[in-house]
Protein backbone atom coordinates (compact mmCIF):
# COMPACT_ATOMS: atom_id res chain seq x y z
CA UNK A 1 0.00 0.00 0.00
CA UNK A 2 1.48 3.63 -1.27
CA UNK A 3 1.54 5.43 1.94
CA UNK A 4 0.43 9.22 1.10
CA UNK A 5 2.03 11.78 2.89
CA UNK A 6 0.82 14.97 3.84
CA UNK A 7 2.06 18.11 2.34
CA UNK A 8 1.92 20.87 4.27
CA UNK A 9 1.76 24.49 3.50
CA UNK A 10 2.18 26.12 6.97
CA UNK A 11 1.84 30.14 6.96
CA UNK A 12 1.31 33.09 9.23
CA UNK A 13 2.99 35.65 10.99
CA UNK A 14 6.82 35.25 12.62
CA UNK A 15 5.18 36.08 15.71
CA UNK A 16 1.93 36.59 17.03
CA UNK A 17 1.77 40.06 17.92
CA UNK A 18 -1.93 41.20 18.38
CA UNK A 19 -5.14 40.08 17.26
CA UNK A 20 -4.48 40.92 14.05
CA UNK A 21 -3.09 37.88 13.54
CA UNK A 22 -6.66 36.46 13.29
CA UNK A 23 -7.11 38.59 9.99
CA UNK A 24 -3.46 37.22 9.13
CA UNK A 25 -4.81 33.33 9.88
CA UNK A 26 -8.17 33.68 7.61
CA UNK A 27 -5.76 35.10 4.87
CA UNK A 28 -3.80 31.71 5.63
CA UNK A 29 -6.70 29.79 5.64
CA UNK A 30 -8.35 31.58 2.09
CA UNK A 31 -4.70 31.01 0.71
CA UNK A 32 -4.64 27.26 0.51
CA UNK A 33 -2.57 26.96 3.96
CA UNK A 34 -3.33 23.81 5.86
CA UNK A 35 -1.57 24.83 9.40
CA UNK A 36 -0.90 27.85 10.76
CA UNK A 37 2.18 29.23 12.07
CA UNK A 38 3.08 31.91 14.83
CA UNK A 39 5.83 31.91 17.74
CA UNK A 40 4.93 33.39 21.40
CA UNK A 41 8.31 33.46 22.29
CA UNK A 42 10.59 34.26 19.93
CA UNK A 43 14.59 33.39 19.84
CA UNK A 44 16.62 36.66 18.88
CA UNK A 45 19.93 37.44 18.19
CA UNK A 46 20.08 40.60 21.01
CA UNK A 47 18.61 40.68 24.04
CA UNK A 48 17.55 43.94 23.62
CA UNK A 49 14.78 43.59 20.74
CA UNK A 50 11.12 42.15 21.56
CA UNK A 51 11.11 38.64 22.60
CA UNK A 52 7.09 37.83 21.61
CA UNK A 53 3.86 38.28 23.30
CA UNK A 54 4.69 35.58 25.20
CA UNK A 55 1.51 34.06 27.51
CA UNK A 56 -0.55 36.76 26.09
CA UNK A 57 -0.75 35.42 22.69
CA UNK A 58 -2.24 32.01 23.94
CA UNK A 59 -6.20 33.42 23.56
CA UNK A 60 -5.32 34.63 20.08
CA UNK A 61 -3.74 31.78 19.22
CA UNK A 62 -6.76 29.88 20.26
CA UNK A 63 -8.90 32.44 18.71
CA UNK A 64 -7.30 31.85 15.66
CA UNK A 65 -7.55 28.17 15.75
CA UNK A 66 -11.53 28.58 16.23
CA UNK A 67 -12.16 31.04 13.35
CA UNK A 68 -10.27 28.86 11.06
CA UNK A 69 -10.29 25.21 11.64
CA UNK A 70 -6.68 24.97 11.24
CA UNK A 71 -3.99 23.93 12.89
CA UNK A 72 -0.90 25.45 14.62
CA UNK A 73 2.36 25.24 15.23
CA UNK A 74 4.73 27.14 17.39
CA UNK A 75 8.64 27.38 18.90
CA UNK A 76 8.87 26.05 22.60
CA UNK A 77 12.61 27.25 23.71
CA UNK A 78 12.70 25.01 27.11
CA UNK A 79 10.49 22.91 29.26
CA UNK A 80 8.69 25.74 30.79
CA UNK A 81 7.75 26.76 27.71
CA UNK A 82 6.41 23.52 26.18
CA UNK A 83 4.46 23.12 29.33
CA UNK A 84 2.57 26.55 28.86
CA UNK A 85 1.79 25.87 24.85
CA UNK A 86 0.86 22.43 25.38
CA UNK A 87 -2.62 22.75 25.71
CA UNK A 88 -2.84 25.47 22.74
CA UNK A 89 -0.49 23.88 20.14
CA UNK A 90 -1.07 20.86 17.68
CA UNK A 91 2.91 21.08 16.87
CA UNK A 92 6.07 22.00 18.78
CA UNK A 93 8.62 23.82 16.71
CA UNK A 94 12.14 23.61 17.67
CA UNK A 95 13.88 25.86 16.36
CA UNK A 96 17.27 26.53 14.47
CA UNK A 97 19.26 27.99 17.73
CA UNK A 98 18.00 24.92 19.49
CA UNK A 99 19.02 21.82 16.96
CA UNK A 100 21.92 21.45 18.69
CA UNK A 101 20.55 21.55 22.25
CA UNK A 102 21.02 17.64 22.71
CA UNK A 103 18.87 18.24 26.48
CA UNK A 104 15.97 19.66 25.08
CA UNK A 105 15.97 17.57 22.34
CA UNK A 106 15.56 14.65 24.72
CA UNK A 107 12.95 16.07 26.35
CA UNK A 108 10.81 17.79 23.52
CA UNK A 109 10.99 14.07 21.93
CA UNK A 110 8.84 13.21 25.73
CA UNK A 111 6.12 14.86 24.19
CA UNK A 112 3.30 12.90 22.45
CA UNK A 113 2.62 15.99 19.93
CA UNK A 114 4.31 16.02 16.58
CA UNK A 115 7.88 18.22 16.37
CA UNK A 116 8.87 20.71 13.58
CA UNK A 117 12.47 20.27 13.94
CA UNK A 118 14.42 23.10 11.69
CA UNK A 119 17.80 22.75 10.71
CA UNK A 120 20.75 24.76 13.01
CA UNK A 121 22.55 27.52 10.94
CA UNK A 122 25.84 25.91 11.34
CA UNK A 123 24.59 21.92 10.73
CA UNK A 124 25.81 19.69 8.69
CA UNK A 125 22.40 17.46 7.13
CA UNK A 126 24.35 15.07 8.85
CA UNK A 127 24.19 16.49 12.35
CA UNK A 128 20.18 17.63 11.40
CA UNK A 129 19.38 14.10 10.66
CA UNK A 130 21.19 12.82 13.95
CA UNK A 131 19.24 15.67 16.18
CA UNK A 132 16.09 13.90 14.53
CA UNK A 133 17.59 10.73 16.26
CA UNK A 134 17.85 12.19 19.56
CA UNK A 135 13.70 13.43 19.34
CA UNK A 136 13.18 9.62 18.27
CA UNK A 137 15.06 7.95 21.06
CA UNK A 138 13.31 9.65 23.41
CA UNK A 139 9.78 7.91 21.83
CA UNK A 140 8.25 10.74 19.61
CA UNK A 141 8.86 9.40 16.16
CA UNK A 142 6.54 11.99 14.41
CA UNK A 143 9.22 14.34 13.40
CA UNK A 144 9.15 16.90 10.05
CA UNK A 145 12.36 17.94 9.72
CA UNK A 146 12.67 21.76 7.85
CA UNK A 147 15.51 23.23 5.74
CA UNK A 148 15.63 27.02 6.84
CA UNK A 149 19.06 28.19 5.46
CA UNK A 150 22.77 27.75 6.61
CA UNK A 151 25.03 30.51 6.98
CA UNK A 152 27.61 30.90 4.50
CA UNK A 153 29.71 33.83 3.23
CA UNK A 154 27.12 35.21 1.10
CA UNK A 155 25.39 38.60 2.66
CA UNK A 156 23.12 39.54 -0.32
CA UNK A 157 20.58 36.76 1.44
CA UNK A 158 20.35 36.44 5.37
CA UNK A 159 20.72 32.49 4.87
CA UNK A 160 21.69 30.53 1.94
CA UNK A 161 18.77 27.74 1.52
CA UNK A 162 20.58 24.58 0.73
CA UNK A 163 18.35 22.78 -1.87
CA UNK A 164 20.62 20.04 -1.21
CA UNK A 165 19.42 19.07 1.79
CA UNK A 166 15.98 18.27 0.71
CA UNK A 167 16.45 15.25 -1.44
CA UNK A 168 19.72 14.67 0.86
CA UNK A 169 17.55 14.16 4.14
CA UNK A 170 14.83 11.92 1.60
CA UNK A 171 18.25 9.83 1.35
CA UNK A 172 19.15 9.25 4.52
CA UNK A 173 16.18 8.98 6.11
CA UNK A 174 11.95 8.23 5.89
CA UNK A 175 11.00 11.19 7.66
CA UNK A 176 9.27 14.51 5.77
CA UNK A 177 10.82 17.41 4.70
CA UNK A 178 9.82 21.11 5.10
CA UNK A 179 10.97 24.32 3.21
CA UNK A 180 11.46 27.49 5.11
CA UNK A 181 12.08 29.84 2.06
CA UNK A 182 11.20 32.93 4.22
CA UNK A 183 14.16 32.38 6.55
CA UNK A 184 16.35 30.56 3.88
CA UNK A 185 16.59 33.80 1.81
CA UNK A 186 15.46 36.68 4.08
CA UNK A 187 13.53 38.22 1.62
CA UNK A 188 9.90 38.33 0.39
CA UNK A 189 11.02 39.00 -3.33
CA UNK A 190 12.77 35.73 -3.31
CA UNK A 191 10.56 33.69 -1.22
CA UNK A 192 8.40 32.54 -4.15
CA UNK A 193 11.04 31.33 -6.70
CA UNK A 194 12.81 29.09 -3.61
CA UNK A 195 9.29 27.32 -2.24
CA UNK A 196 9.11 26.57 -6.02
CA UNK A 197 12.55 24.77 -6.60
CA UNK A 198 11.57 23.48 -2.95
CA UNK A 199 8.13 21.71 -4.11
CA UNK A 200 10.32 20.96 -7.73
CA UNK A 201 13.30 18.81 -5.04
CA UNK A 202 10.64 16.63 -3.40
CA UNK A 203 9.89 18.95 -0.35
CA UNK A 204 6.86 17.87 2.17
CA UNK A 205 5.71 20.95 2.47
CA UNK A 206 6.32 25.08 2.91
CA UNK A 207 6.42 27.33 5.88
CA UNK A 208 6.13 30.40 4.76
CA UNK A 209 6.07 33.63 6.80
CA UNK A 210 2.91 35.66 6.14
CA UNK A 211 1.60 39.65 7.28
CA UNK A 212 -1.19 41.69 5.81
CA UNK A 213 1.57 44.48 6.67
CA UNK A 214 4.87 43.28 6.45
CA UNK A 215 6.49 46.92 6.52
CA UNK A 216 5.07 47.23 10.50
CA UNK A 217 5.88 43.35 11.19
CA UNK A 218 7.46 43.25 14.27
CA UNK A 219 9.87 40.62 13.46
CA UNK A 220 10.95 39.51 10.44
CA UNK A 221 8.78 41.75 8.17
CA UNK A 222 11.37 41.69 4.91
CA UNK A 223 11.10 38.29 4.66
CA UNK A 224 7.38 38.30 5.22
CA UNK A 225 4.77 37.86 1.87
CA UNK A 226 1.17 39.32 1.81
CA UNK A 227 -1.53 36.83 2.02
CA UNK A 228 -2.26 37.68 -2.16
CA UNK A 229 1.48 36.28 -2.60
CA UNK A 230 0.96 33.50 -0.22
CA UNK A 231 -1.78 32.43 -2.37
CA UNK A 232 -0.28 32.75 -5.80
CA UNK A 233 2.54 30.79 -4.34
CA UNK A 234 0.29 28.15 -2.97
CA UNK A 235 -1.72 28.13 -6.65
CA UNK A 236 1.98 27.28 -8.33
CA UNK A 237 3.31 24.99 -5.91
CA UNK A 238 0.45 22.50 -6.31
CA UNK A 239 0.47 22.87 -10.00
CA UNK A 240 4.27 21.61 -9.53
CA UNK A 241 2.99 18.80 -7.06
CA UNK A 242 0.59 18.09 -10.25
CA UNK A 243 3.94 17.55 -12.59
CA UNK A 244 6.29 15.12 -10.06
C1 LIG B 1 11.00 31.32 13.02
O1 LIG B 1 10.45 30.33 12.50
O2 LIG B 1 10.46 32.45 13.12
C2 LIG B 1 12.40 31.17 13.46
C3 LIG B 1 12.91 31.93 14.42
O3 LIG B 1 13.05 30.26 12.75
P1 LIG B 1 14.55 29.71 12.85
O4 LIG B 1 14.61 29.00 14.16
O5 LIG B 1 14.68 28.83 11.67
O6 LIG B 1 15.45 30.92 12.80
MN1 LIG C 1 10.84 34.41 11.76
Amino acid sequence: MEIVMKFYIIGGSCAIEDENYITIAQGVKDGGGNYLRGGLFKPRSSPKRWHGIGIYGLEILKEAKRVTGLPVVSEAMNAHQIEILYDYVDMFQVGSRNMTASEFLKEIGKQDKPILLKRGFGSTIEEFVMAADFIMESGNTNVVLCERGIRTFETYTRNTFDINCIPAVKELTNLPIIADPSHGTGKASLVEAVSLAAVAAGANGLIIEVHNHPEKAMTDGMQSVTPDIFTNIVNKANKIRGLI
